[in-house]
């Protein structure tokens, strides 16, 4: 065997090929399923982030806020690497860069040392501190070392410095997003809850969504509407900000005024049960107004209950706009459901993300057949357990929980689907099983402008059609012989 530069390579153990082609044929049959579905204490490829990851997400929604990672550095980078491939925008974060010396002794000196640093060079107007595991491991006291960095004026006293811890070895980065997200809201509102005062206006949270497209589509609906709103967490020009030949580092974001004021709000929207459960039960039991939690509005029934939602809550009629945009939404299904009616499917990735895949599939006449979530929990099993008992198309659909990607590829090989919808993590598993991947999750490095597409609303479910139904179409097209190689699909 020989390298790239065609110098003969000595193995350092040798497989006889027929070794090799038994074992790549093992790994497809039942047998090795069963060993695959036993394995305990091993995780090969999760479908998920760790939690700082979401935490930088969170930060970044809001104005002149510098995401600081209180950690090690090579945290940082990962996180930073894994937004910036995502959305091909810079993510800018830093990191007070722990190394032996603050395992040992605790980290408040690097803490101190990178938050002065920080102000003196980026001038934020907000720093949000967020962890990596191991100050967590070594039990970093981050509301002394903060409150400390005040009295000993590291940093202006009057700077906003919320900070969430975000342990990795528990959970994903959709619980490094709500812990982040409820602290910001907490050190933004605390004071500011005037008695009788009402904005007038709507708080919608999207959720940890990593679609900018979406944040612009909920804000399109709201114009619709014609209701003040202020989105809380916005990223939509942070990470989808114009080519101007200028580099702004705190492009976009909430107003750290109005995320104040929002606790004065007329009703808060959270998307994503799963993704905010901690800020949505302190909105709840702090916040002025109405407070309702929606699951992530993809397909058409989920986007009805927002929009009827938004309606009821406000007093207002759902306008023309969007009663013809559901009717067109519809219109494409109707044209194109038969591409999709009776196909399989294997879904994977956030809990709300799938509840919307499955919700979506359903509607279409396909099956969900395989359900795997690497992180959820009995709540989220039940929810989907009930819409697949609810429709005729979720019999014989099976969920798994806590399972990763190398139970997916034992799933697709021994009970094959016709197509995958996740994350760009899937592909490997989907080529091996001969099947397209669609790519609706986070993160997506290998697609270009897939965050840009919104997959909730109405305008979601015709994107979600035409991009499914077409790929099926084009297999059709490339695939036949030719005397089926026609015109018309
Ligand atoms: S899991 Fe822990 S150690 Fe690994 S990147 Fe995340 S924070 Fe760092």
């Amino acid at each position: 065997m020989s390298n790239l530069l065609g110098l003969e390579v000595k193995k350092v153990t040798e497989t006889p090929p027929e070794e090799v082609e038994r074992v790549k044929n093992w790994i497809n049959s039942e047998e090795y399923k069963e060993k695959n579905f036993a394995r305990q204490a091993l995780v090969i490829n999760p479908a998920h982030a760790c939690q700082p990851l979401g935490a930088q997400l969170a930060a970044h929604g809001f104005e002149g806020t510098l995401p600081f990672v209180h950690g090690s550095q090579g945290c940082a980078s990962y996180y930073r690497s894994t937004l910036n491939r995502h959305f091909r925008e810079p993510a800018p974060a830093v990191s007070d860069a722990m190394s032996e010396d603050g395992a040992v002794f605790g980290g408040q000196n690097n803490l101190h040392e990178g938050l002065e640093n920080a102000v003196a060079l980026y001038k934020p107007k907000m720093i949000a501190v967020f962890t990596s595991c191991m100050p967590e491991v070594i039990g970093d006291d981050l509301t002394a070392f903060i409150r400390n960095a005040k009295q000993k004026a590291v940093v202006p006293k009057d700077l906003q410095i919320p900070f969430a811890n975000t342990p990795s070895f528990n959970g994903t980065h959709i619980h490094g997003y709500d812990s982040m997200l409820v602290s910001i809201l907490q050190t933004l509102t605390e004071g500011k809850q005037i008695e009788g005062r009402c904005t007038g206006k709507l708080n919608l949270i999207p959720g940890c969504d990593f679609n900018t497209g979406d944040y612009r589509e909920y804000k399109r609906i709201l114009k619709e509407f014609g209701i003040p709103y202020t989105m809380l967490a916005d990223i939509s020009d942070t990470f989808d900000s114009p080519c101007d030949g200028t580099y702004a580092i705190y492009a976009g974001g909430t107003k750290l005024e109005d995320a104040a004021d929002s606790i004065n709000g007329k009703a808060t929207i959270a998307i994503g049960p799963y993704a905010t459960p901690k800020t949505f039960g302190w909105i709840r039991d702090t916040y002025s107004g109405k407070h309702v939690s929606l699951p992530m509005p993809m397909g058409i029934a989920k986007t009805d209950a927002l929009i009827m939602k938004i309606a009821e809550l406000f007093g207002k009629e759902v306008p023309a706009s969007l009663k013809n945009e559901r009717g067109r939404a519809v219109d494409a299904i109707t044209d194109s459901h038969q591409y999709m009616h009776g196909k399989r499917f294997a879904v994977y990735g956030d809990p709300d993300y799938l509840t919307g895949y499955v919700s979506f599939l359903l509607e279409m006449g396909a099956h969900p057949h395989h359900i795997l979530c690497s992180r959820g929990s009995k709540k989220l099993e039940k929810e989907l357990q009930a819409m697949l008992d609810g429709s005729l198309y979720g019999k014989g659909c099976t969920i798994y929980m806590n399972k990763d990607l190398w139970h997916l590829r034992s799933l697709l090989m021994t009970d094959p689907v016709d197509a995958v919808i996740g994350d760009t993590h899937g592909k490997f598993a989907a080529r091996d099983a001969g099947i397209p991947l669609f790519r609706f999750g986070f993160p997506v490095f290998d697609r270009v402008n897939k965050h840009r597409y919104p997959i909730i609303g109405y305008q979601g479910v015709v994107n979600m059609v035409t991009e499914i139904c077409n790929k099926f179409i084009d297999i059709k097209d490339e695939t036949c012989e030719d005397r089926y190689f026609e015109m018309m699909r």
